[in-house]
C-alpha cells in the first residue's frame, strides 16, 4: 500500500522527490522519507513521521546538477507491522550499515526468519521489512544478483523491494513479487515507481514488471531478468492524454470526483450503446454471449463489492441466470469449486486491489472464463483476464471512492441487458431501459444543483453519532456504498439494515437521536417499505426519507431528500449524489479532512 519512487539520474533531483512525494500524499501515508547519493558517494536521509510537508522543510536543497549518474529513493509508509514511528520508517539497514532496503508489501514468514537471523544480528524496528535488510547481509556473496536470487527463494511474499549497496553506490537492485512495478525511461534516466499513475505526463516509455522479474540498474541503464536470464522487456510508448491529478476549483478532491460523476456515465456508456436504435453495440460483449454460461460469480471488495451487490439484483431481474457475489478476500481462501460453465466477473478500480488479484489467478489456473472490470488500463488486473471492460473515467485518485461505483454500476448494466437481450431479442423492456439510462447523466447533473439542500440537512444530522441506513431488495448495494461513505469520512457509526429485519432486533436500539435514513423509492416494495417505516415512527425514531419525487404517499418523516423519477432499475444510482454529498457536508461540519480518511490508504495492494 505504500509507495516507492527509485531512479538512477544525472538530473538535480531533490525538488523531482519532494514533488513527488507531495503529489502522492492524497493516497494515505503516515511516513515518509528521501535518500540519495551525491557524487562524492555519500549519503543523505531524511525521515519523517505523518506529513510529507514535515520532511519537505528538512530537506537540504542545497544539490546542483550532477555531472555522474547517482541513486534518489523515495517512499512513503502506509504501517503493517510496527507503529508510525521513525525506526519503523524505511530504509532499513544491515547492521554493519551496508545494504539499504525499502520494502512494500508484507512478508508473510517474518517472524520465522527473524528468530533465526536474531541469533546473529540485532533487530532495532517493529516492521517485517528489516528482516530483508539482514538477509541481504546473511546471503551476501560478493555478487549483488546471486544474493537477490537467494534472497527472494527465502521471502514469502509479497513484495516490491529496492536495495542498495553503500560498496556499490552507483547501482540500484530492484525485484518484485505481487506489489506493482514500472520502470520507465525519461531524459537519460531510469525511473521506477510503484504506482502507474506516478508516471503521469514525465515518462517516455515504459514497461511493468512481471513477478519474480528483477532489475539492476547503472549508469542510467537496466537489465531485467528473469531466472537470472537477461530478458528482453518490450516498453509501451506513453499516451499524450495520460491524465494528471487536478483538484480544478472545488474545495476537496472528493467533492470534484462527485462532480465528474454525470460525464464518468457518459463515457462509460458511449461507443457500447446505440441510443438510436436503443440497442448494446460492443464486441466483448457479442463475444462473451457466444459462451454458454450458466452461472455467474461476481468478486469484489469494497464499494466495488456494494457494486456486485446491486447488479447481483439486476441480474434476477434481467437475465434470470443464478448469480453470486463474493467478498473477494473470502473467495480466495474458500474451497473453490470451479465450473467451466460459469463466468467470473472481478471488479477493481486499481486494477491493483491484492485480494481481487489472486482471485483472479486462481480462477485463471483452474481454465475457468474470467471477465474484468476495472479503470486503471495498465493495471495488474488489466493484463490478465480473458475479457474486460474499461471505464474510460479518468484517474480516481481520492481514497474515499465515489464516481468509480457509478462507472462500474453502468458497465453491469450493460452486461445484465445484453445476455437479458440474448435470451429475448425483441425486449422492448430493454430498449426502454436503455432510453432512460441515456436519460441519467442529465438527472445527477439537477442532483448537483442541490447541493445546499444535502448541506442544510448534513448541519442538522451532524449532530448524531449514530445512524440506521435502511434498504430492501435492490437497494442494499446503494444503502451500503452510502453508509460506507458516511463512516469513512466523518468515523461517525452507521448500520445498513434491510428495513423488514428491524423487528427482529434493531428496534431494540431505538433512540430520537439514531436518525434512520430510509431509502425507498417508488417501485414494488414501496409499501410495504411504508408500513415498516411507520412502526419506528411511532416509536420516535427520526427519518430522513429519500424518495421518489412527488411522492405523495410518505406522510410522515422529519426530512426529505427527493430523488428523480426514473425506470425503477435504475433506482441505485439516483440516492448516491445526494447522500455522498449529505456525507461530506457532515464530514466538513465535524472537521474531518475528508481527502484523507485516518488510517486508510488508496490501492489495497496487501492482503
Ligand atoms: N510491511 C512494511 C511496513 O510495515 C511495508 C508496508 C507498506 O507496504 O507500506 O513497514
Amino acid at each position: 500500500m505504500c509507495w516507492i519512487f527509485a531512479y538512477n539520474w544525472k538530473g538535480n533531483s531533490i525538488p523531482l522527490l519532494i514533488d513527488w512525494l507531495r503529489n502522492l500524499e492524497y493516497r494515505g501515508y503516515d511516513s515518509a522519507w528521501v535518500f540519495w547519493v551525491n557524487t562524492s558517494w555519500k549519503f543523505y536521509l531524511e525521515k519523517s513521521i505523518w506529513k510529507v510537508s514535515n520532511l519537505a522543510s528538512k530537506v537540504d536543497h542545497s544539490n546542483s546538477k550532477n555531472t555522474i549518474y547517482t541513486n534518489w529513493i523515495a517512499h512513503t509508509r502506509w504501517a503493517t507491522h510496527g507503529k508510525v514511528t521513525l525506526e519503523n520508517t524505511h530504509p532499513h539497514t544491515s547492521n554493519n550499515d551496508r545494504f539499504y532496503i525499502v520494502h512494500n508489501g508484507i512478508i508473510e514468514n517474518y517472524v520465522e526468519l527473524k528468530e533465526e537471523l536474531s541469533k546473529k544480528y540485532s533487530f532495532y524496528s517493529e516492521t517485517d521489512s528489516e528482516v530483508i535488510a539482514k538477509l541481504v547481509d546473511d546471503l551476501y556473496d560478493w555478487d549483488i544478483k546471486n544474493t537477490l536470487e537467494r534472497l527472494i527463494k527465502k521471502l514469502i511474499w509479497a513484495y516490491a523491494i529496492v536495495l542498495i549497496d553503500k560498496e556499490h553506490p552507483d547501482t540500484m537492485v530492484w525485484a518484485k513479487l505481487g506489489s506493482p512495478m514500472i520502470v520507465w525511461l525519461w531524459k537519460d534516466g531510469v525511473f521506477l515507481s510503484s504506482d502507474i499513475n506516478a508516471i503521469n505526463n514525465v515518462a517516455d516509455e515504459f514497461t511493468i514488471l512481471e513477478d519474480n522479474e528483477t532489475v539492476i540498474v547503472e549508469n542510467g541503464k537496466y537489465n531485467v531478468y528473469s531466472l537470472w536470464e537477461i530478458i528482453n522487456k518490450q516498453t509501451e510508448k506513453i499516451a499524450d492524454d495520460f491524465e494528471i491529478a487536478d483538484k480544478w476549483d472545488f474545495e476537496t478532491f472528493t467533492e470534484k470526483e462527485i462532480h465528474e460523476v454525470p460525464n464518468v456515465l457518459i463515457n462509460a456508456l458511449k461507443g457500447r450503446i446505440n441510443f438510436e436504435n436503443k440497442t448494446i453495440t460492443n464486441e466483448t460483449l457479442e463475444e462473451l454471449n457466444t459462451y454458454d454460461i450458466d452461472s455467474i460469480e461476481i468478486i469484489a471488495s469494497g464499494s466495488s463489492y456494494f457494486a456486485g451487490v446491486v447488479w447481483w439484483g439486476w441480474f434476477k431481474e434481467l437475465a434470470g441466470i443464478k448469480t453470486e457475489i463474493k467478498i473477494s478476500s473470502e473467495f480466495l481462501y474458500e474451497k473453490f469449486l470451479p465450473s467451466t460453465s460459469t463466468l467470473y466477473i472481478f471488479i477493481s478500480q486499481s486494477g491493483e486491489t491484492a485480494d481481487v488479484r489472486e482471485s483472479l489467478k486462481m480462477v485463471q489456473q483452474k481454465w475457468c472464463l474470467t471477465f474484468w472490470i476495472v479503470n486503471v488500463v495498465w493495471s495488474t488486473i488489466a493484463r490478465m483476464a480473458d475479457m474486460w471492460l474499461y471505464s474510460h473515467s479518468w484517474i480516481e485518485v481520492w481514497v474515499a471512492s465515489t464516481k468509480n461505483i457509478v462507472w462500474q454500476l453502468a458497465v453491469l448494466l450493460l452486461i445484465a441487458i445484453s445476455m437479458w437481450n440474448k435470451r429475448d431479442l425483441q425486449n422492448f423492456e430493454a430498449k426502454h431501459l436503455i432510453e432512460k439510462i441515456w436519460e441519467l447523466p442529465n438527472l445527477f447533473k439537477e442532483q448537483l444543483k442541490n447541493k445546499e439542500h444535502y448541506k442544510s440537512l448534513a448541519k442538522k444530522y451532524s449532530k448524531y453519532d449514530n445512524f440506521f441506513y435502511l434498504w430492501r431488495n435492490l437497494m442494499y448495494g446503494t444503502a451500503a456504498e452510502c453508509s460506507l461513505k458516511l463512516k469513512e469520512l466523518s468515523y461517525l457509526h452507521a448500520e445498513c439494515y434491510s428495513t423488514w429485519e428491524l423487528k427482529h432486533w434493531p428496534l431494540a436500539l431505538i433512540t430520537p437521536d439514531f436518525p434512520c435514513i430510509a431509502i425507498n423509492p417508488k417501485w414494488k416494495l414501496r409499501d410495504k417499505t411504508i408500513s415498516n417505516i411507520k412502526e419506528i415512527w411511532a416509536r420516535n425514531w427520526t427519518i430522513l426519507w429519500v424518495i421518489t419525487q412527488g411522492d405523495t404517499l410518505i406522510d410522515i418523516y422529519d426530512d426529505i431528500i427527493e430523488i428523480p423519477d426514473s425506470h425503477e432499475l435504475l433506482n441505485p444510482f439516483l440516492p448516491l449524489i445526494p447522500l455522498w454529498i449529505f456525507s461530506v457536508e457532515i464530514a466538513k461540519e465535524l472537521g474531518k479532512d475528508i481527502d484523507k480518511p485516518q488510517n486508510l490508504a488508496k490501492s489495497v495492494t496487501v492482503e
